[in-house]
């Protein structure tokens, strides 16, 4: 089978691992996790950076250090990956879910300022949802696939209404906007995965990564159960999600081969798009003119998602040996979002079951591509398309 997205341990890898254990720092303190926080706020052009054990705790923590709380509504895209909405839920709150535009797959920003606008009124005490009486605490931007949203607009929407962005970073370590690096693109906090399908991966973890040392501090202190001081004394309730120094160890050597591996991704996408440009009824993946997007994956949407079609391309696929897969699935479908407020344009929905991702390692070689590609025009061919 070729794999959809494996991870490429071809660094320091085994060498940072072995320096922990010869050296028995195997737990959370150690000198890889301060070495990767470092590495990462660097690449992202962030002033700090806290590890976390998965993207979605620093997600969580992210969120409650800009002040989510219970009850309060964040605005979350209906079209993202389970994780940002699951976030906003820990906090005790729930999703605002607002839809994606055709040509980013990101939020929204006309739907985004329009709905604020009809449907929230400021009171003293903060912005308030009309119809729910909630109080909305955070933007929550998702840079879909990698490719960061109009954060221009969605901080210029964020600061009429006094709100702040924690933005949904978790696969686009690597991606510009308007020329400007991942954590310096205006949110408040950005927020990374390092997950083993990511373009760069600690098996697991995260970071949260911003300019403003309070916020950074606050995720940290609460990361490590709120303790005060060096004894046991805590000041609330807080939580156990600091990254290993093991898994900040493969992160770390990781990121040394940061930039070879977000090229090695673009490339592979660039080679997908020319290889299929000429097939109707398909297209690539959004690439908006403000960004350059860092391709974490690589794949086709489908113009009209017929009925079955996906399915049979799938199948056909998986036949043949290639590990190609349907993506997210929107947030309203979602059995515990079910009854979160929404604000729609059909863009979300009419992703449903139209995105196929193909296999988009960092290591896939060009005569395995080929034969990826290949495979995907026969199947769309076959199935009428082109
Ligand atoms: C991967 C991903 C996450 C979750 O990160 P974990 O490290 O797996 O918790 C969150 N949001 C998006 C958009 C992602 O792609």
């Amino acid at each position: 089978m070729i794999p959809l997205a494996v991870p490429n341990l071809c660094g320091n890898e085994a060498r940072y691992l072995q320096e922990c254990i010869d050296t028995t720092m195997v737990s959370t303190v150690g000198e890889f996790v301060s070495r990767f926080e470092e590495s990462v706020a660097a690449a992202a052009g962030s002033k700090s950076a806290v590890a976390m054990a998965s993207g979605t705790c620093g997600l969580h923590l992210a969120l409650r250090a800009v002040g989510v709380g219970r009850d309060d509504l964040v605005v979350t895209p209906d079209f993202t990956f389970v994780a940002s909405a699951n976030a906003v839920a820990h906090c005790g709150a729930m999703p605002w879910l607002m839809d994606v535009d055709a040509d980013s797959w990101c939020l929204d920003t006309v739907l985004l300022a329009g709905t604020l606008r009809a449907e929230t009124e400021k009171r003293r005490d903060g912005l308030f949802h009309r119809l729910s009486g909630q109080r909305v605490a955070a933007i929550l931007p998702v840079y879909t696939l990698g490719c960061p949203a109009d954060m221009d607009s969605i901080t210029a929407i964020a600061a009429e209404f006094g709100l702040p962005v924690v933005a949904d970073a978790a696969a686009a370590l690597g991606a510009t906007y308007k020329g400007r690096p991942t954590g310096d693109m205006g949110a408040d906090l950005s927020v990374f995965s390092f997950n083993g399908n990511k373009t760069v991966t600690a098996g697991g973890g995260g970071i949260v990564a911003g300019h403003n040392p309070d916020l950074i501090n606050t995720v940290r202190h609460l990361s490590t159960t709120a303790r005060v001081g060096a004894d046991y004394t805590h000041d609330q309730v807080g939580f156990n999600y600091r990254m290993t120094n093991l898994q900040a160890a493969v992160g770390l050597a990781q990121m040394e081969m940061l930039d070879e591996m977000v090229a090695a991704k673009r490339r592979i996408c660039e080679r997908y798009n020319a290889a299929f440009s000429d097939l109707a009824g398909i297209r690539a993946f959004p690439q908006p003119e403000w960004a350059e997007s860092a391709c974490w994956f690589s794949g086709i949407a489908l113009e009209d998602a017929r009925p079955g079609l996906l399915t049979a391309v799938h199948g056909e696929l998986r036949d043949a040996g290639i590990d190609a897969r349907p993506f997210w699935q929107p947030m309203h479908h979602q059995r515990p979002f079910a009854e979160a407020p929404t604000a729609l344009t059909c863009v979300s929905e009419s992703l449903k079951d139209a995105i196929l991702t193909l296999p988009c390692s960092t290591n896939l070689d060009d005569a395995t591509q080929t034969r990826v590609i290949e495979a995907v025009r026969a199947s769309f061919i076959n199935n009428g398309i082109g």
